[in-house]
């Protein structure tokens, strides 16, 4: 399993599946442990990723490092990826087409690392994933910190959407939401780890 992420984590650096190969500095697999208390995936890379191959090391990396201190996680406790593994110049929106190109990177991490909990992060990944359980999606607003027990790449996992932390960085309001919703986070861990998933 690790020799085929490693493979994997490989061929995503080298990927010129879509556009997005030309104007990248480095690919961003992802890191994090491979058997996490929580796989996250956030949107795509922007600069400081774009130039260092890592996820989540710029202002956004910094909250959310915050955010798990808080709950008593570090990153070697998670998994931390993109839905896109390459920056969208200008960290522009990913296109449709670049989704489709590389979620199925996305897809073959959920299968080889199997997690029981997923938080998204932010609207792109929340819609992608909740689509992929055959759930409509309106707003990130309305949804974060709700719990979804669902099939997803074989089996029942649970996933909760949050903001994303760039959408907190400057707005206080948004930052207590997302403290309430690692709280949460906190409890489902909890309950995971008791094996009570499915009296949420
Ligand atoms: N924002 C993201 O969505 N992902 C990163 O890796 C960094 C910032
Ligand atoms: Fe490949 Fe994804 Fe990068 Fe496009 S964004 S080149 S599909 S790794």
């Amino acid at each position: 399993m690790i020799d085929e992420l490693r493979r994997l984590e490989e061929q995503i650096r080298g990927c010129k599946r879509c556009p997005l190969h030309e104007t990248r500095t480095n690919a961003v697999p992802g890191e994090g442990s491979y058997t996490p208390k929580v796989f996250f995936i956030g949107e795509a890379p922007g600069r400081n990723e774009d130039l260092q191959g890592r996820p989540f090391v710029g202002a956004a990396g910094k909250l959310l490092d915050e955010l798990l201190t808080s709950i008593g996680l570090t990153r070697s406790d998670v998994y931390i990826t993109n839905l896109v593994k390459c920056r969208p110049p200008g960290n522009r929106d990913p296109s449709e087409g670049e989704i489709r190109a590389c979620s199925p990177y996305l897809l073959k991490q959920i299968e080889l690392i199997d997690p029981s909990i997923i938080v998204t992060l932010g609207r792109h990944s929340t819609k992608f994933i909740l689509g992929l359980m055959g759930r409509k999606f309106k707003s990130i607003m309305a949804i974060r910190g709700r719990i979804f027990r669902g099939k997803l790449v074989d089996r029942e996992r649970t996933i909760m959407p949050t903001l994303h932390p760039a959408a907190a960085l400057y707005n206080p309001n948004l930052r207590s939401l997302l403290q309430d919703d690692f709280l949460k986070l906190r409890n489902l861990i909890k309950r995971s780890s008791q094996g009570l998933e499915s009296y949420l």
